[in-house]
């Protein structure tokens, strides 16, 4: 048997049949690794692989708490401190009622992976909650995350494991959860990014996953085919946080972004969407985009139910996954391949499945892997922390020149790297 089967059924040996998006991560990443793996004896010689594959530490907590109807709800947190080879562990909290033990683990490993390529010294790490934000009263969302923070506040610390945003984690939750630490501990260590600025967060950080997937894009673009984004029509999936700020840079750079999707349903507006009103949809009202669909008369709005699919039939030079995991699967590849997608590059964590990045790659189409392409936000993390500690604040243009700079400087190394191994072009290996 070889090394990439062995690895897999020690992996199924240490965790659950069902943790599907974890084993999914990490065959891809073993399958990416084999060249490294096979003309470097030390590697299984040392037990390096099993030792990247497992996680350090994996936290699971009851989170008591009292609902609006005075009602005690609980739910389950998960922290998984996966690696910190490199520095203390960093990573995102995600809330959301699907999410399992699986949905950290393959998290933590892709971040580990992630955080790396930044340059910055930082471990990797994810957490969260089976819990919604969706639909509760700003009181419960207040009192579900000072709960949360109770129960982990004694497994975190500045030097230690240091939390961060991510799906239903927004800056509100955020200041909620330092609020909380900060009372428990009697402390402002810097254990928390993505906060409000008034709490000591960083300007650019809401902007930075979004705007460096378009970074590292145009880098890509302008060194593969010495094309720009400029004029391109592209497509984005997703309405939150990342997808609005890829949307605002792709208009910034002269691009036409025409999709984005929420959890019910997609919009295309050929236009161009209309950014001041999806912000205000979402960010302000936080509702459906359905609403989109209603004051804009130009756009078509379908229902997921209707066609899951139906983001990526939109012809489109660009093609920016931005939602969640696996959202871009084979027959959604095989869309963009038919209408010869020059560039398709990941904003969310692991949208696309693997047997979607092997066909995109077999059809030759340009592929910007996620642990690459949307490494910006945890980048503008570590500049967040790092200012807190020194207590010197920089300006938004110093921060987004810095994140530029990383984004370029991880497209120039993985490329560098794909070229040393006779790989050229495949990011994804
Ligand atoms: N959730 C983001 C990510 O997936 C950012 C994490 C952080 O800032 O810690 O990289």
């Amino acid at each position: 048997m070889n090394y990439i089967e062995q690895t897999m059924q020690i992996l199924k040996h240490h965790n659950c049949p069902t943790d599907s998006n974890f084993f999914q991560a990490v065959r891809e990443v073993l399958e990416s690794i084999e060249p490294v793996v096979s003309s470097k004896k030390q590697y299984l010689d040392n037990n390096i692989i099993n030792r990247l594959i497992m996680p350090n530490k994996e936290i699971k907590f009851k989170i008591t708490w009292l609902n609006d109807n005075n009602k005690i709800e609980t739910n389950i947190g998960y922290r998984i401190q996966f690696n910190n080879a490199l520095g203390p562990y960093k990573g995102g909290t995600r809330f959301h009622q699907d999410v399992t033990f699986d949905t950290f683990k393959f998290l933590g490993f892709e971040q580990t992976f992630k955080n790396a390529l930044t340059g910055q010294h930082i471990g990797g790490a994810k957490g969260g909650a089976d819990f919604s934000p969706k639909g509760r009263s700003q009181f419960e969302v207040m009192k579900f995350c000072q709960a949360y923070m109770t129960e982990l506040y004694n497994s975190i610390g500045e030097d230690v494991d240091i939390i961060g945003g991510d799906i239903g984690v927004g800056s509100q939750e955020i200041g909620y959860l330092y609020g909380q630490y900060k009372k428990l501990t009697n402390s402002n260590s810097s254990i928390i990014t993505s906060k409000p600025i008034s709490l000591g967060g960083s300007l650019g950080r809401k902007e930075a996953t979004g705007y460096g997937v378009i970074y590292f894009t145009e880098t890509m673009l302008c060194d593969i085919l010495n094309e720009s984004l400029s004029g391109k029509i592209c497509s984005v999936s997703g309405a939150g946080n990342v997808a609005i700020h890829a949307i605002e840079k792709l208009y910034a750079l002269g691009a036409k972004p025409v999709t984005c999707s929420d959890s019910k349903g997609s919009i295309y507006d050929k236009n161009g969407i209309d950014l001041e009103l999806l912000k205000d949809i979402k960010l302000n009202k936080r509702e459906s985009l359905t609403l989109y669909a209603n004051k804009v008369k130009d756009a078509v709005y379908v229902s997921r139910d209707d066609d899951k699919n139906y983001i990526w039939s939109i012809p489109v030079f660009a093609a920016f996954p931005c939602a969640t995991q696996n959202e871009l699967n084979l027959d959604a590849a095989k869309l963009l391949v038919k209408n010869n997608t020059t560039i398709i590059a990941e904003g969310a964590n692991m949208p696309s499945t693997n047997e979607a990045i092997k066909y995109i790659q077999e059809n030759d189409i340009h592929f910007a892997p996620a642990k690459a392409a949307n490494a910006g936000g945890v980048a503008v993390s570590v500049m967040e922390m790092s200012q807190n500690i020194s207590f010197n604040y920089y300006d938004f243009e110093k921060i987004d020149k810095k994140l530029e700079s990383i984004m370029r400087n991880i497209y120039t190394n993985i490329s560098q790297t794909a070229k040393a191994y006779d790989k050229e072009h495949n990011l994804v290996d």
